[in-house]
């Protein structure tokens, strides 16, 4: 059968990877102070390279760098010629796709045909999308230019590391400021890589800068005082730490935090699309995705259809080799992350919710998950109500319209949310009452530069990805001018 059919994995051959990265500071690549440690593959637990481990003074260092290129060049061109350096960008990460997509897979352990299909074409569109926007600003409307905030500090995940870089960088370069960027500790590769396509891009030195490190290192940039602006993607506990630590500072901050999104299924949804729509909003990235659609609220009457449906769909699901062009679920990112999506299954079990895994082969080394979900919880449950993170559906039930909506809302985020059903009118009825950043109808998991996300509630605040992402890097500015008078 075509199961039987192991194409060859996706070459590593085409990376050129150093044994170890310094830290991308003022345009070259530095030796960190502190000590270096080793990023692994979590498919294989293999090293793959050492890498950087940024103290305090190094944090100086990439901040008064970001601060003089800030001054001397970055705010100083017109918004053409930054956009002209973005589109390069742009275009560079398109040339260098097959090679980015590789690294990410083999540093972050996600399937290839998702790097591949998915990260690198949204970090290209990132970049295009943002390159556009930068002549724009320039003399936009009749009042003066909104200004560029200076420094921007970004700290972002391990889930989307490429993704999550360009969701940062593009919009701050694109409003004319500059940035220390700190990649999380067990994805840093792709960023290092990102900072050799910079230097191919001959950006002015400076403008990046890219730290590599713990939290610590993320601490010691977000409080420094050389920052004028802190972008965080993480947790919501490191979000609520950072929100408190900046009160009173001045900086501007937006925060993109956690999530336990709902997937609502109406009994007269497109069931196949429907199917589709559960598996991709729990299982893509193996579930580490914020806006992961990580609670299934299904209509009592189609609970059992659907449910064994989404069980047959399961067993086809191909875990393994990331580096395999036929896996769809790759491996757990790290020994922490997979004991945490334990941790929270074994206490989801004890709470009395039945368990259901895919049969899956578990490689012997690396860090592996297989597809599970959860029938019978209540919103009580944990699972209900913690972000886990991983590929773990935990299903609940509705009767009406109403009750959906309530069990929807009934958590602390409010990141994004998925409607399945025919009617129209539902969708519009539902999705105005859901307290979500985003709510995908009869889709999930679908991204545009263009269009706003973010969270309510404890899921954060600002938005990133269209004109709002862009004015989170920029101070409107307003000045009165006398009315002309009109000619006698
Ligand atoms: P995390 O908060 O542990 O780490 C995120 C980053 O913050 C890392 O780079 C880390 O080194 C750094 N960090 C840790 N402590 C810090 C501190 N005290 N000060 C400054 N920086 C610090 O989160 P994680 O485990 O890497 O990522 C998973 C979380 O991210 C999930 O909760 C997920 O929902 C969230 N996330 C949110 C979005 C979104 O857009 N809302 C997107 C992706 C991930």
């Amino acid at each position: 059968t075509f199961l039987d059919y192991a194409p060859a994995p996706e070459s590593t051959a085409l990376l050129h990877l150093r044994d170890s990265y310094g830290l991308f500071i003022d345009g070259e690549f530095v030796d960190g102070r502190g000590d270096g440690f080793v990023t692994i593959s979590p498919a294989t637990e293999k090293p793959i390279a050492e890498i950087a481990n940024a103290n305090a003074a190094d944090v100086d260092a990439a901040v008064a760098a970001a601060r003089r290129a800030y001054e001397r060049t970055w705010s100083r061109l017109s918004g053409t010629d930054r956009g002209k350096y973005l589109f390069r960008i742009a275009r560079l990460v398109q040339e260098r796709a097959r090679e980015l997509a590789v690294a990410e897979s083999l540093d972050n352990g996600k399937p290839i045909k998702e790097s591949r299909d998915v990260d690198i074409p949204l970090v290209a569109a990132w970049f295009f999308y943002y390159a556009g926007w930068a002549d724009k600003l320039d003399h936009a409307g009749l009042g003066p230019d909104p200004r560029s905030l200076g420094v921007a500090a970004q700290v972002i995940p391990w889930n989307f590391p490429l993704m999550m870089l360009a969701w940062k960088i593009a919009p701050a370069l694109a409003a004319g400021n500059t940035v220390v960027l700190k990649p999380a500790e067990t994805t840093s590769l792709t960023a290092l890589l990102f900072a050799e396509l910079l230097q191919q891009a001959d950006l002015p030195p400076g403008v990046v800068n890219i730290i590599t490190g713990a939290g610590d290192t993320g601490e010691a940039l977000v409080n420094h005082d050389g920052v004028d602006k802190v972008a965080f993607t993480g947790s919501t506990a490191v979000g609520r730490a950072i929100a408190r630590s900046v009160a009173g500072t001045g900086k501007k901050v937006t925060l993109e935090l956690g999530g336990k999104a709902a997937n609502i299924v109406f009994d007269d949804a497109p069931i196949d699309q429907a199917i589709e729509g559960i598996v991709n909003g729990i299982f893509f990235n193996q579930g580490h995705v914020c806006c992961a659609g990580s609670r299934l609220l299904v209509q009592e009457n189609v609970h059992d259809e659907v449910i064994d449906r989404l069980k047959a769909r399961m067993m086809t699901l191909r875990l393994g080799d990331p580096l395999d062009k036929n896996t769809d679920i790759g491996a757990i990112n790290s020994a922490e992350q997979l004991e945490r999506i334990r941790e929270l299954s074994e206490i989801g079990e004890r709470e009395g919710a039945e368990r259901w895994s895919a049969p899956c082969v578990i490689p012997e080394n690396g860090f592996w998950y297989a597809p599970t979900i959860f029938t019978g919880v209540a919103t009580s449950h944990r699972i209900a109500r913690d972000e886990i993170f991983g590929p773990v559906l935990s299903v609940l039930t509705f009767r009406t319209p109403a009750e959906a909506v309530a069990k929807a809302n009934n958590t602390p985020y409010g990141l994004s949310a998925g409607v399945w059903t025919e009617k129209g009118s539902r969708i519009l009825a539902v999705a105005d009452k859901l307290r979500a950043g985003v709510v995908w109808a009869n889709t999930f998991n679908k991204f545009d530069p263009s269009s706003p996300f973010g969270g309510y509630k404890e899921s954060g605040y600002g938005r990133e990805g269209g004109r709002h992402g862009l004015a989170a890097y920029l101070e409107p500015a307003a000045a009165q001018v006398p009315a002309r008078r009109s000619q006698p």
